[in-house]
């Protein structure tokens, strides 16, 4: 059967403890952690071996040992990241026309179109892990389904090394029993607020006897929430985002004029592009907020930084405010973008000892959880 639309999501299965072991093969099998090895630095990222022992991202280094006295400590070799993420992009690049990368392991590819060359879709799967493999040594999850959410979940349930296939159709029922904290969208907070309600599972997102109070609890959202339980997610693969700029922009399901939706939306893109400039080297100099609103007049406001930042909690109050003098009262948004200019290259004086740590640990989590993590608001300033 042809699928009317098709979706493959790619996630590196534990990449900066898997890229390690690529650097020194002598760690494999081992349990493997990379972070400081001071027993007051922080765990960035685990080996599935080392997650055998309870050992977790954002972990003291001086617990991680307790639990597991063999463990490896390896310290973060951001160029080695990026030498394989430029390997995996030119690998994917050849392979599957359409792809968005998402983060430095992540990315998701439109294959509607490569059905005729793949009427198996695990078929298609397995090519992509194997190229990966081939191309790197990382091993990678594959998730396909008709839409990016259920894709990225898929994956998430099938790691390490995983190859899930959501029949179109089966989006609401393999979605179902999952817990409401796996959707997109549903951070800690709001998951706390929902189990305190006895919502536990997506399937009780649909239950009409909650329905009334969280619709009012949440309003827009709910109704954003509940398509996706439902499977509708209409979310297009943005082809070359990294390329264009640094930069991110979503259109909502539904204008909002809600200010903490445009503000969690913004602050999750901080997160990822904070992220992605740690990553190369860079730091920003100033920032664009961009709204469009349901009449599609789009209004920006362009804001330098006291200085060329890349730690997304430093930079959060700067953008927040801009944001907050930008948004009009009583005005229904479709749009909202943040992007970077003025790029410099980052200095180690940029940051506090302390800062460093907490920025590995950020990243660590940002390679564990994906970027459903930095929904959190990433980690506080002090
Ligand atoms: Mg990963």
């Amino acid at each position: 059967m042809r699928w009317s639309r098709q979706i493959l999501f790619g996630d590196i299965d534990a990449m900066f403890a898997s890229a390690a072991v690529l650097a020194d093969p002598s760690l494999a099998g081992k349990p493997v952690a990379v972070g400081g090895s001071s027993p007051r630095g922080i765990i960035a990222a685990a080996s599935y071996e080392a997650r055998a022992f309870g050992v977790r991202s954002a972990m003291p280094t001086g617990e991680a040992t307790r639990l597991c006295p063999q463990l490896m400590l390896v310290p973060p070799d951001r160029l080695l990241y990026q030498r394989l993420h430029e390997q995996m992009q030119a690998v994917i690049s050849r392979l599957l026309p359409v792809t968005e990368w998402t983060s430095i392991d992540e990315f998701y590819a439109e294959t509607t179109d490569m059905q005729s060359l793949y009427p198996d879709p695990s078929r298609l799967g397995r090519c992509v892990k194997e190229a990966i493999f081939e191309a790197t040594g990382l091993r990678c999850t594959v998730a396909l389904a008709s839409g990016k959410t259920v894709a990225k979940v898929a994956a998430d349930a099938h790691k390490p090394d995983g190859l899930a296939v959501i029949e179109p159709g089966t989006e609401a029922s393999f979605l179902a029993p999952r817990p409401v904290r796996d959707l997109p969208g549903i951070g800690p907070k709001s998951a706390a607020l929902l189990h305190a309600l006895s919502i536990h599972y997506v399937s009780d997102l649909l239950d009409p006897r909650h329905e009334p109070f969280l619709r009012q609890r949440w309003g827009h959202r709910l109704l954003a929430w509940q398509e996706v339980a439902r499977g509708v997610d209409h979310d297009p693969v943005v082809a070359d985002r990294e390329s264009k700029s640094l930069g991110h922009e979503t259109t909502f399901e539904h204008d909002t004029s809600d200010l903490a939706v445009l503000e969690e939306t913004i602050r999750s893109f901080l997160g990822t592009l904070a992220h992605d400039l740690r990553l190369q080297g860079l730091a920003a100099g100033s920032f664009t907020v961009k709204l469009k609103d349901n009449t599609f007049q789009i209004t920006t406001r362009q804001q330098q930084f006291r200085q060329a930042l890349n730690y997304d909690p430093a930079m959060w109050p700067a953008i927040r405010s801009a944001l907050h003098s930008l948004a009009l009262p009583r005005t229904a948004y479709r749009l909202v973008g943040l992007s970077f200019s003025g790029l410099l290259p980052a200095t180690e004086s940029l940051f506090t000892r302390r800062q460093d740590q907490a920025i590995a640990a950020l990243d660590g989590l940002i390679e564990r959880y994906g970027s459903r993590m930095i929904r959190l608001g990433g980690i506080p300033e002090e």
